[in-house]
């Protein structure tokens, strides 16, 4: 049994999952949030406890130092040379990377080099990767890309009707996101398809969202584009539109591309408008009280699930299985119901609304036996890929 860490650092966060491999036990888990403030939170998970502290955590450096003591103090591990390898999430790898890399030079300045299609991740991801170098001078690391799945895409699928020399020079393209996700996934949707292709419609529903078609294992296509702003509408996010709103808005409001980039990722979606927030349970409960908008809000968001839907189902040549997963797609019945409703008839898909209500958190069948397709609730484990990868890379 070996010790691996699956580490996921964003810009002022750093979550952590340490697990024994190759059993894929989780040993203990945690996050250190508000990273750079003076009331830093340190939360973590062990033996069925969860303990919480706030202190401050001056850095990235800091905060791997907090979650290192504390387990040596609980005696989770005796030594750092106990952790034997470490796997970071990277959100962008570009064209560079269709899979998991050991952490060297070269990976280290290609994940820079992509950091203006990703400013805040890429960037955050190496401030953790160089504070885990500090702690843990010794250990492997791996990088695993969001993007990786996605790289079996063909140009079709990948590249955007701009002119070309914009594709070209500044890599502008279609990369998707969730990809670690979608893998697992169309992974553990295998024993569900009885035909050869496999032909899957896998829909990562949570506060970001996004939907990939994949043919025996591989992605055909994916949602989310150039950055994770694409695709589906989203709590905050807009999804796809019309490129002439951007032009439009700033045109009659003044405003900046910075500005309203920020506006379109995280003032839009079912908070835009719906006007009362970025979760979706609150939106549900607002248009259970007769809040119109709110409605409108859901009935948009299912509508561009099921178009997304149609379309990858005329991508693949058909569908042995459509797949609901993350936050919405795993845990709120209701969501996945509006989808449903919308693409029943077109497809032959019927399901039951008990098994559906009753699939909460679990993995579980929603469509009858009798339905064309197979819908399934899996909830997705993106840390255990991470922690596979590198256990797979460093030390099998
Ligand atoms: P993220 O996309 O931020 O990584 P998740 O995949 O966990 O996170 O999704 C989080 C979202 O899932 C929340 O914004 C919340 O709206 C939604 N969610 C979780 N449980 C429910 C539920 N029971 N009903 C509706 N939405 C839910």
């Amino acid at each position: 049994m070996e010790k691996v860490m699956a580490v996921n650092c964003g810009s002022s966060s750093f979550k952590f999952k340490l697990y024994d491999m190759p059993e894929e036990t989780v040993i203990c888990s945690g996050i250190v949030e508000r990273i750079g403030h003076d009331d830093g939170i340190f939360t973590i998970k062990y033996n069925g406890e969860k303990e919480t502290k706030v202190l401050p955590v001056a850095d990235h450096g800091y905060a791997v130092k907090i979650v290192v003591d504390a387990m040596l103090e609980k005696q989770i591990i005796k030594s750092i040379d106990e952790i034997k390898a470490t796997g970071h999430r990277v959100v962008q790898g570009g064209a560079y990377f269709d899979r998991s890399v050991i952490f060297n030079d070269d990976v280290y300045a290609k994940i820079e080099s992509l950091i203006p299609l990703a400013p805040l991740h890429n960037k955050a991801h190496l401030v953790g990767y160089n504070a885990f170098k500090k702690v843990l001078p010794n250990t492997p690391a791996v990088a695993v890309f969001d993007t990786a799945f996605h790289q079996t895409m063909e140009p079709e699928d990948y590249t955007f009707p701009i002119p070309y020399e914009y594709t070209e020079k500044y890599q502008i393209r279609r990369y998707g996101a969730h990809g670690t996700s979608h893998k697992y996934l169309s992974e553990i949707g295998e024993k569900y398809c009885n035909g050869d292709a496999k032909r899957m419609i896998i829909c990562h529903l949570g506060s970001g969202a996004s939907i990939t078609a994949t043919k025996n294992g591989k992605c055909v296509a994916t949602s989310m584009g150039l950055t994770p702003l694409g695709g589906i509408m989203m709590n905050s996010r807009t999804g796809d539109m019309d490129p002439s709103v951007f032009y439009q808005i700033a045109k009659v409001t003044g405003k900046d591309v910075e500005t309203l980039f920020q506006e379109l990722n995280k003032q839009s979606g079912l908070l835009g408008v719906s006007g009362i927030s970025n979760d979706s349970r609150d939106v549900a409960a607002s248009a259970h009280n007769g809040d119109k908008r709110s409605k409108l809000a859901m009935d948009l968001w299912a509508r561009r699930i099921a178009d997304y839907i149609g379309q990858y189902y005329v991508r693949l040549g058909g569908a042995d299985l459509i797949i609901f997963s993350a936050g919405i797609g795993e845990n709120a019945a209701e969501y996945r119901e509006i989808v449903l409703n919308r693409i029943q008839e077109a497809l032959g898909i019927t399901y039951s609304k008990e098994a559906n209500d009753k699939a909460l958190g679990v993995e579980a069948v929603i469509s009858n036996p009798d339905s064309k397709i197979k819908v399934v609730v899996i909830p997705t484990d993106e840390e255990v890929m991470i922690a596979r990868d590198a256990y797979n890379l460093c030390l099998k």
